[in-house]
């Protein structure tokens, strides 16, 4: 939901050629990519930086991902929607090592966390009574603090809204 905030909000909606469903699953998918590290063993490492951000852009800027209809929105949606996942994580309480992001990579490969809490753990550990309780609690937070702004971005951003400059 952050990601997609994010991404509608720098996208604009002009001369985006696909359907606007397209759109909002790239971005989507883009907010929960930097997860994929789990397979690889290397969580909230490399992906969860700002290098990774950039580098992740510029792919999508150079193949003209369709997330927005110029390179350089495209390239702005892609990072700031990539973004959104390292920072809601460095938001969020961190219960397993290591403690925090990689947010740095690839310049520092010091792990970074703000100890806020502003979110809550995400258990993956399914074999514990903890963890439907731990993971539906954290799941609601997020949307409770998400989803408006999931959907102002949505409003303010659907074609035909004030505040979208013609083209
Ligand atoms: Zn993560």
């Amino acid at each position: 939901m952050a990601a997609l905030s994010a991404g509608l909000a720098v996208a604009g909606v002009a001369g985006v050629k696909r359907e606007r469903w397209v759109q909002i699953a790239l971005l989507v998918a883009i907010g929960a990519a930097p997860d994929l590290d789990l397979l690889w063993g290397r969580h909230s490492r490399e992906t969860h930086s700002v290098g990774a951000a950039l580098v992740v852009a510029s792919v999508a800027a150079w193949q003209r991902w369709p997330v927005a209809s110029t390179r350089w929105r495209i390239w702005l949606a892609v990072c700031s929607a990539w973004l959104t996942h390292p920072l809601l994580d460095a938001l969020a309480r961190d219960t397993s090592v290591p403690l925090g992001i990689m947010a740095f990579w690839p310049w520092s490969q010091e792990h970074y966390q703000t100890g806020l809490s502003v979110f809550g753990p995400i258990s993956r550990r399914y074999w514990l009574d903890t963890f439907w309780p731990t993971n539906l609690s954290s799941i609601a937070r997020e949307v409770v603090i998400l989803a408006p702004l999931a959907a102002f971005a949505w409003w303010s951003r659907r074609p035909g809204s004030r505040g979208q400059e013609a083209k």
